[in-house]
């Protein structure tokens, strides 16, 4: 992989980014970002914060924000995959680096805080994986409402990552307004699907810390 990347530059054409493989074709940074994503793999993940209710993928993703290790434009940066801009895509206002995908980005911070309100918790602003974990471990809830809870916080940090590629490389721009919809949903298929007692969507849409488990 490093062979691959040091032999190789980005550069920019008009507003994508494309990586000049000895000019035998094009390289989309999609998939410069797609290939370090790949090449990160869990071999020390820590089985202390796996969630059972969420798929094993998400579980992954998580880990890898945890340890700053998803491809974001700075941790491209690093590897020294240069680009145009290294500013979030969603935003606009700061350099993409994990802690303001996930936590900093208003976008994210909004997410946060709408699954706080459902929770019935309290919301805290978090800017760092560090943050989040030391409020989220503060929280109580019987063990595991607060595994599920954790679970769908994992989930958010995956739907805001998969929103900001969609802008980056979708064919066009995504709703904002449908991301949180998208993560009570999706939570829901998941969590009903690995827990033995039955629940509705709207028990769990209306407060899931008051099901019955
Ligand atoms: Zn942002």
């Amino acid at each position: 992989m490093r062979d691959i990347l040091e032999s190789c530059s980005l550069s920019s054409q008009v507003d994508r980014w494309y990586w000049d493989f000895n000019g035998d074709g094009e390289f989309m940074f999609k998939d410069v970002r797609n290939l370090l994503d790949e090449a990160v793999l869990p071999h020390d993940v820590d089985p202390t914060r796996w969630v059972k209710y969420i798929p094993i993928k998400i579980n992954i993703f998580a880990w890898k924000v945890s340890l700053d290790r998803i491809p974001s434009k700075l941790n491209l940066l690093k590897r020294g995959v240069s680009m145009e801009n290294n500013l979030c895509s969603v935003c606009h206002e700061d350099i993409e680096d994990t802690s303001h995908i996930i936590f900093k980005c208003e976008m994210a911070s909004n997410i946060h805080q709408k699954i706080c309100r459902w929770w019935q918790i309290d919301f805290y602003h978090m800017s760092s994986y560090a943050e989040w974990l030391s409020w989220f471990n503060d929280i109580r809830l019987p063990s595991k409402k607060k595994l599920m809870l954790e679970g769908v916080f994992y989930i958010s940090w995956w739907q805001i990552w998969n929103f900001n590629n969609q802008i980056l490389f979708g064919s066009s721009i995504p709703r904002r307004s449908t991301v949180f919809d998208d993560i009570v949903s999706r939570s829901f298929m998941y969590v009903s699907s690995r827990c033995k007692k039955n629940f509705s969507l709207t028990d769990w849409m209306s407060n899931p810390s008051a099901i019955a488990l």
